[in-house]
């Protein structure tokens, strides 16, 4: 037990740090170019937020939450989504008042599931995320949805087509749950029992249901694309129109509800093909109720989340991981206990300099430094001690070419920064 972490949650391993920085550079490059700025939430929020936020009837809410009580007796959620969190923020932080849109991301925030663990889907993750706050126009999911395709491409996943659908408004949303209840009245007794609690409640999740009795059964329902009032319609066909013009690749697919209360309009997920399957890499959509619902102005809204183990787990299984880089690029020999100190102060100075470097911390014999500094993948080794040290010089051993420069010990840390930085 002592030795193992909870079920579904995952170590970020040392050597593994390279890949997560990699994916976050990239995603706060591309959050820069798109004018997007970072948010921090906290981990926990008030539980009522997320009753009120996410909905009362969606999975995540009946099934998923970490809730408990605090020694306040408040009861307290661990995030299971990043949104009403950011929505929050905004309203707590008075964003509303500055010009809008209020564009915001959040890097690797943890988002926690009850669910069962299965690959790429963990009771912890980290989710990479984007709302934008105060844009009615289908241009905001239109650059949501181009940010994360130049993001996964630029990753080196390819196949991936954005499925987008419209779940309607307030106004003609209640006209298809009509709808779709009277198609599915007879056949509810060969359904699941999630199913029938959702017809009444919300019949829209149906749709969503995985099992496949239900499946096949929703596959002849009703598409909601006939029941929207002309608002939603145009909205829909202009952001199919925005699409086309930026050569985005999509698929309007009605049967895309998303798990969460909160949608209006816009729902989308980008798919990546692979093989015959199609795998849903990340999803949101429009949310233009959830600010007032929470308490705030009316304010338009759109954003989604991308689950990074997620990202890293298909970018593994297709070879598209980057090599990791050496741990440093000069190692400092002593060549005894009584050259260890100078090789010791050296390090610091090669630091100085901006060099990443190592030195003996373990007590090793010279031809065990050796192995060691093979080992990180260092490029130098410099040898202090011994009579280049009495002369008051160092010797820098190229291991790429073997070649050996002596160099004055004064001298030496900037022309190694030099020779550093020239292949950097
Ligand atoms: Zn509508
Ligand atoms: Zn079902």
């Amino acid at each position: 037990m002592l030795t193992q972490a909870p079920r579904g949650t995952r170590d970020m391993l040392p050597q593994d740090a390279y890949l997560w920085h990699m994916l976050e550079a990239k995603m706060r490059e591309l959050a820069a170019l798109w004018g997007y700025r970072e948010i921090r939430t906290p981990i926990f929020e008030h539980t009522e937020l997320f009753l009120r936020g996410v909905g009362g009837t969606t999975d995540i809410v009946t099934k998923e939450m970490y809730t408990f009580k605090d020694k306040g007796d408040r009861s307290i959620t661990l995030r299971p989504e990043g949104t009403a969190g950011a929505v929050r923020a905004f309203l707590e932080g008075r964003l509303y008042a500055e010009p809008l849109p209020s564009k915001v991301y959040y890097l690797a925030a943890p988002i926690f599931r009850y669910e069962n663990p299965q690959a790429g889907r963990l009771r912890e993750h980290h989710q990479f995320g984007m709302e934008c706050f105060g844009g009615k126009e289908p241009t905001v999911e239109a650059e949501l949805i181009n940010l994360l395709m130049t993001l996964l491409s630029s990753l080196g996943l390819t196949g991936l087509t954005v499925h987008i659908n419209s779940i309607g408004c307030k106004c003609c949303r209640p006209r298809y749950g009509e709808a779709l209840r009277a198609y599915l009245g007879d056949r509810l007794n060969d359904m699941c029992e999630d199913c029938r609690t959702r017809f009444d409640k919300n019949p829209l999740r149906i749709l969503d249901c995985k099992q496949e009795k239900c499946k096949a059964i929703v596959k002849d329902a009703p598409s909601i694309l006939d029941s929207l009032c002309d608002d939603c319609k145009a909205h829909f066909e202009k952001l199919q129109g925005l699409l086309t013009a930026q050569g985005i690749p999509f698929a309007v697919d009605p049967t895309i509800v998303r798990g969460l209360d909160y949608y209006t309009r816009t729902v989308f997920e980008v798919i990546m093909q692979t093989g015959r399957e199609g795998l849903a890499l990340c999803g949101g959509g429009r949310y233009d109720n959830l600010v007032e619902e929470l308490g705030g102005p009316e304010t338009p809204a759109a954003g989604f989340g991308l689950g990074l183990e997620r990202i890293l787990l298909e970018l593994r299984n297709r070879n598209l991981t980057p090599p990791a880089p050496a741990a440093a690029d000069v190692y400092v020999a002593n060549i005894g206990a009584e050259s260890l100190t100078d090789a010791f102060v050296f390090t610091q100075k090669l630091r100085a300099q901006g060099v990443r470097s190592e030195s003996d911390l373990c007590g090793r014999s010279l031809k065990a430094q050796f192995k060691y500094a093979d080992k990180l993948g260092v490029k130098y080794i410099v040898l202090v001690g011994g009579e280049e040290l009495e002369r008051g010089t160092v010797k820098l051993r190229d291991l790429s070419t073997r070649e050996e420069t002596e160099y004055p010990l004064s001298e030496a840390p900037a022309l190694i920064a030099g020779l550093i930085g020239k292949e950097a």
